[in-house]
């Protein structure tokens, strides 16, 4: 064993672990000044610049340590026909499509027994399954539909969190593979493993807040056009039904409380240390999502319920005080 190549992956090891830290905890703060801060356009703005470059940066440095280009290449590749398989095999197939309009939109009802909706860049249409227009009041329609032609107006930010939501995806299962051809075990090849973890956490973190921002945006939308209690009501239910999967017509009438009960709750759960908390957590959920990966192409790229509930009762209050995209120069909120 070369003394030098075991220092400089030693170091290298460290170093990634350290960086991973401290991108964690810089993105946190970013991250929550972008929920409750009071300039949520020059927040988010921030939020994905910090996570493109951690993104970039993470992925970059894997390479130049591996050169392992060409494998990754053929990786790849094999990946790329895998995820097109599985997207054919799985993706939510509509059994009928009918096509209606609602508040001025025209959406498709796709009759599945899942409750999902959804933003069809393709075909450049909003599509609501038939289970959760079921379990929905009109009014709470009406905020799903917003919600999702907030994805076409913010089609821009869609493609490029669909870009980087694929690179996650190749990214992380290459570098998986990569880690099962380290066949020898021995000190230098357990420090690889270890530098190249920590790379598979940061990558996952930065997609991961990406991916939020994208959400949040078009949570922002919807609650400018249908109101707090109805979108918040909509939210929660779309969460509840569409865990269930096809057991959610098992249930019917989910009662939501008000929203101002509910805010409460959230205000005194979303605290600095509780973001980064989560933040870390599903930072290190990307050996699950691989295994995800079977029965689904992509990992869980919605925030969970509680931030994106946080996130419209800042912005509702900025609405009420007449300031719900108003510029300000100031640092984020720490
Ligand atoms: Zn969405």
């Amino acid at each position: 064993m070369d003394s030098l190549d075991l220092l400089s992956i030693t170091v290298a090891a460290f170093a990634q672990a350290i960086a991973y830290l401290f991108f964690l905890y810089e993105l946190s703060q970013h991250y929550r000044s972008y929920v409750f801060g009071g300039n949520p356009q020059v927040a988010r703005k921030r939020a994905i610049a910090f996570s493109v470059a951690v993104f970039a940066l993470f992925l970059c440095v894997v390479l130049l340590v591996l050169q392992s280009i060409i494998i990754l290449v053929v990786v790849l590749f094999v990946m790329a026909v895998l995820v097109r398989a599985i997207r054919l095999r799985f993706s939510l197939r509509c059994l009928e499509r009918k096509e209606e309009e609602l508040d001025g939109i025209k959406y498709i009802v796709c009759r599945s027994d899942v409750a999902n909706a959804w933003y069809d860049y393709r075909g450049k249409i909003i599509c609501v399954s038939s289970r959760l227009k079921e379990v929905l009041s009109e009014e709470e329609l009406k905020a799903v539909i917003h919600h999702e032609s907030g994805h076409a107006k913010h089609r821009k930010l869609g493609l490029f969190t669909s870009f980087i939501d694929y690179s996650w995806l190749y990214a992380v299962t290459g570098i998986a593979l990569l880690i099962t051809l380290l066949r020898e075990i021995s000190l230098i090849s357990m420090l690889t493993i270890l530098y190249l973890v920590f790379s598979e956490a940061a990558i996952t973190l930065s997609a991961t807040v990406i991916s939020w921002v994208n959400e949040h945006e078009c949570d922002r939308e919807a609650l400018l056009k249908s109101g707090l209690q109805p979108f918040m009501a909509a939210l929660i239910k779309t969460y509840v039904y569409g865990s269930l999967r096809r057991y959610s017509s098992f249930i019917d009438n989910v009662k939501i409380k008000e929203a101002k009960e509910i805010i409460d709750v959230i205000t005194a759960s979303a605290t600095p240390k509780q973001i980064y908390n989560t933040l870390l957590k599903y930072s290190w959920n990307f050996p699950k999502w691989i295994l995800d990966l079977i029965i689904n192409p992509f990992y869980y790229t919605h925030p969970p319920l509680p931030l994106r509930l946080a996130l419209l009762m800042t912005y509702h209050t900025r609405i009420e005080l007449g300031t719900p995209d108003k510029e300000q120069k100031g640092k984020p909120v720490h």
